[in-house]
C-alpha cells in the first residue's frame, strides 16, 4: 500500500526515474493482502523489467492461485530498470515488494521465474539488493527459501549454487505445497527445512540431489485466473490471456517447450469461452488472447472463436492468436481473428527446404506453406511474417538457398494469380541446442559458420525486393547455448559477470560481449567450445537428474531419425510412446466430442 512512510523514503528516487509507476504497485486487480495475518508469504520475483514481467502468464497463475488461499499471501518483485537501480544503490536503499512495500527478506519464500538464461545475472543482483546472500550456502535461518521455476530450470546446474530449491514442471500445485510445508516446518533449521522440501514431488534441491520427475497440473476452470493486475501504463501485452491448451504434440526436434510440456492438455471449449468472458469483464481489456504453443491444433478452435466473435460483435473487443500452422491453415480462422484489420499474418516454416523440415520434424510441405500464404494474400493480407531457424543440425547451404527460393515461389504464384507481391519479413534466429530435446546432443554452429550463413542469405536475397531479413544476434544465441547446456563451471561465469555489473542482459543494449570474453578468459572458460560441443549417446549430461517424463532413449532415437530426415507423426494422431504418459502416469486430454 502506498503510505506516507514509503513516499517520504522513496519519493526523491521515484521522481527522478523513467516510468515511476513501474515501482508503486496499486494496480487495479492486485490483491494487497494483509502481511501480518498471513501464515506464509511468497514473493514472486521476475528478473526482468515491469513491462515484461506483468505480461507473463505463468506468473499471473501462481500469483492468483496463492492469493486465493485465505491464509497465504503472494506479493511481487520485478527487476528495476538501470536508472532506478542506480539511485537505490546511491541512496543505500533496498528493494521492496511491489504491493506491500516489504523487504524481500521478510518473506518465507522468494520464487524466481527463470524464463530464459540471460536473466541469471539479474537474479543475483536482485538477491543482493534484497539483502539476501547470493550463495545458498551463505544463507541462515533468518533468510527466505530461494525457489526457482520456469523453462530454464530444465538444467538447474548453472544456477545451483544460488537457488535452494527448483520446481520442475507445472508450478500450480507445488508452490502452494511448498508454502504449506514451510508453515509446518517453521521450527526446523534451514538445512532440515530444505531437506524436507526436497521430498515434495517435482522439487529438486542441489543440496540433496536426486532423480526428479516433473510435476503435472490438470487444467480446469478453477485453476485459471479471471483477474490479474492491470498496469498503469502500456505493457508488452495489454490483454486478457486465456490458456487454450498446454503442450504441443508436434514435437519439433529443436523445440524445448514442446518436449517439457507434454502431454497435451486442452481446456474444454465452454471453459475457454467462460474464462474469456470473465477475464475481459473483470479487467476491462479490449483485447483477449488464446494462449497455446499451436492454437489451431485445438479440437474446437473455430467453434470457440465463432462463439466469442458473436458475443463481442460491435463491442470493439478483439482477439489475438499466436501464429497458425500452415498445414492446418484455415482462412475462416484467419478471418475470425483478423476481423477488419488484416495487418499482418505470421507463418512459421522454421526451415526453407522440405529436407530440413523433415529433419526438424516440422511435417510441413512447401505446397502447404505457399497455399496458406497465397490464400492470405488473396483475402486481403499484404504483410507476411515468416519465422526461420538457421544453423540447425545436418543443415547444408543447399537447404539455406531454399529460404530465398520459397519466397521466389510465393512471388511466382502471386504473379500467376494476378496478385500484388506481399511485403515479407523473415525473422531468422540461430539454433540453440536445448536440454530434454532430441537435439540436446547436437553442436551449435560457430559464430564464423553462422556469419557465413548470414552473408550467404543476404547475398542471395539481393534479387528479391519484397523481403526483409531480421537476424537474431548470433553471439547472444551462443551465450544461450552455453548457459542452457551449462555445467558447474557455468556458475562461476554467472557469478563473475554479476560482480562485474552484468544486469538485464536479455536487452541487447545491456549485453556486454567484450566483458563476457574478458571474464571467460580470466576463468579459463571457452564459451564457443562448450556451445559447439557435440555430445555422444552414452555421455552423462549435466541435466540428467531432471526428467520431464520423456525417455532419453526415445529422444536419441528421434535424433537418429533426424539424421536420416525421417519424420514422426504428431502424438494426437498416434501415440509414439515417448514415455511421458507411462512414466508419469498421465494421459493427453483433448476436447473431443
Ligand atoms: S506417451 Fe504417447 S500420448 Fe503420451 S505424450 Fe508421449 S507420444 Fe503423446
Amino acid at each position: 500500500m502506498i503510505n506516507d512512510d514509503f513516499l517520504s523514503e522513496y519519493s526523491d528516487i521515484l521522481l527522478n526515474v523513467e516510468r515511476p509507476s513501474r515501482y508503486i504497485g496499486e494496480e487495479f486487480g492486485s490483491y494487497n493482502k494483509d502481511f501480518d495475518s498471513s501464515k506464509a508469504k511468497f514473493l514472486f520475483a521476475f528478473p526482468d523489467k515491469y513491462e515484461i514481467a506483468i505480461s507473463n502468464f505463468g506468473h499471473k497463475i501462481i500469483y492468483d492461485l496463492i492469493n486465493r488461499q485465505p491464509d497465504l499471501l503472494c506479493d511481487r518483485l520485478y527487476a528495476p530498470d538501470k536508472d532506478f537501480l542506480e539511485l537505490l544503490i546511491k541512496n543505500k536503499k533496498n528493494l521492496y515488494s511491489l504491493e506491500l512495500k516489504r523487504k524481500p527478506n521478510e518473506f518465507d519464500v522468494v520464487g524466481f521465474a527463470l524464463q530464459y538464461e540471460m536473466c541469471y545475472t539479474t537474479v543475483l543482483k536482485l538477491l543482493e539488493m534484497s539483502d539476501i546472500p547470493v550463495f545458498s550456502k551463505d544463507r541462515s535461518n533468518i533468510h527466505p527459501i530461494i525457489l526457482a521455476g520456469g523453462p530454464s530450470v530444465s538444467n538447474p546446474v548453472p544456477m545451483s549454487p544460488f537457488i535452494d530449491i527448483f520446481v520442475i514442471g507445472d508450478g500450480e500445485d507445488v508452490d502452494i505445497e511448498v508454502l504449506r510445508k514451510v508453515v509446518e516446518l517453521k521450527h526446523l533449521d534451514r538445512f532440515e527445512k530444505i531437506k524436507e522440501l526436497s521430498k515434495i514431488e517435482g522439487v529438486y534441491s542441489p543440496l540433496f540431489p536426486k532423480k526428479t520427475n516433473k510435476r503435472i497440473a490438470q487444467l480446469n476452470f478453477n485453476n485459471h485466473p479471471v483477474m490479474s493486475p492491470v498496469p498503469h501504463f502500456s505493457s508488452v501485452h495489454d490483454r486478457a490471456v486465456v490458456e487454450l491448451r498446454r503442450g504441443c504434440a508436434r514435437m519439433c526436434r529443436f523445440c524445448q517447450a514442446s518436449h517439457i510440456n507434454l502431454p497435451v492438455r486442452e481446456r474444454k471449449k465452454d471453459d475457454v469461452v467462460e474464462l474469456v468472458k470473465k477475464y475481459v469483464k473483470n479487467t476491462g481489456y479490449d483485447e483477449y488472447s488464446l494462449l497455446s504453443l499451436s492454437s489451431n491444433d485445438h479440437e474446437k478452435i473455430e467453434d470457440i472463436l465463432k462463439e466469442l466473435n458473436c458475443y463481442y460483435k460491435g463491442s470493439g473487443i478483439n482477439v489475438s492468436l499466436p501464429s497458425q500452422r500452415a498445414d492446418k491453415f484455415s482462412l475462416e480462422l484467419a478471418n475470425l481473428v483478423a476481423g477488419e484489420k488484416k495487418a499482418s499474418i505470421t507463418i512459421a516454416p522454421e526451415a526453407g527446404s522440405s529436407h530440413m523440415r523433415d529433419v526438424i520434424n516440422k511435417n510441413l510441405s512447401e505446397e502447404q506453406i505457399i497455399n496458406a500464404t497465397v490464400s492470405c494474400i488473396k483475402n486481403g493480407w499484404n504483410k507476411i511474417k515468416y519465422y526461420f531457424v538457421i544453423g540447425l543440425p545436418f543443415e547444408t547451404f543447399e537447404d539455406l538457398k531454399e529460404i530465398v527460393h520459397l519466397i521466389e515461389k510465393v512471388n511466382l504464384r502471386c504473379r500467376h494469380d494476378g496478385l500484388k507481391y506481399p511485403q515479407i519479413t523473415c525473422s531468422i534466429s540461430v539454433f540453440v541446442p536445448k536440454p530434454h530435446t532430441p537435439f540436446q546432443w547436437a553442436r551449435q554452429n560457430t559464430i564464423e559458420e553462422i556469419e557465413n550463413k548470414i552473408k550467404f542469405l543476404k547475398d542471395l536475397k539481393q534479387k528479391v525486393k519484397n523481403v526483409k531479413f531480421n537476424f537474431h544476434n548470433p553471439k547472444m544465441s551462443q551465450l544461450e547455448a552455453f548457459f542452457s547446456r551449462g555445467d558447474k563451471e557455468t556458475s562461476s561465469l554467472i557469478y563473475e559477470m554479476y560482480k562485474n555489473g552484468a544486469y538485464l542482459e536479455s536487452w541487447d543494449e545491456n549485453l556486454n560481449l567484450d566483458l563476457y570474453n574478458n571474464v571467460a578468459l580470466k576463468l579459463n572458460i571457452d564459451i564457443e567450445k562448450k556451445a559447439t560441443r557435440e555430445y555422444y549417446k552414452d555421455d552423462i549430461l549435466p541435466w540428467d537428474d531432471i526428467s520431464y517424463g520423456v525417455d532419453k532413449v526415445w529422444l536419441y532415437s528421434e535424433y537418429e531419425k533426424a539424421k536420416n530426415a525421417v519424420s514422426t507423426v504428431p502424438c494426437e494422431i498416434k501415440c509414439n510412446d515417448c514415455g511421458v504418459c507411462r512414466n508419469l502416469k498421465t494421459r493427453k486430454v483433448l476436447d473431443k466430442l
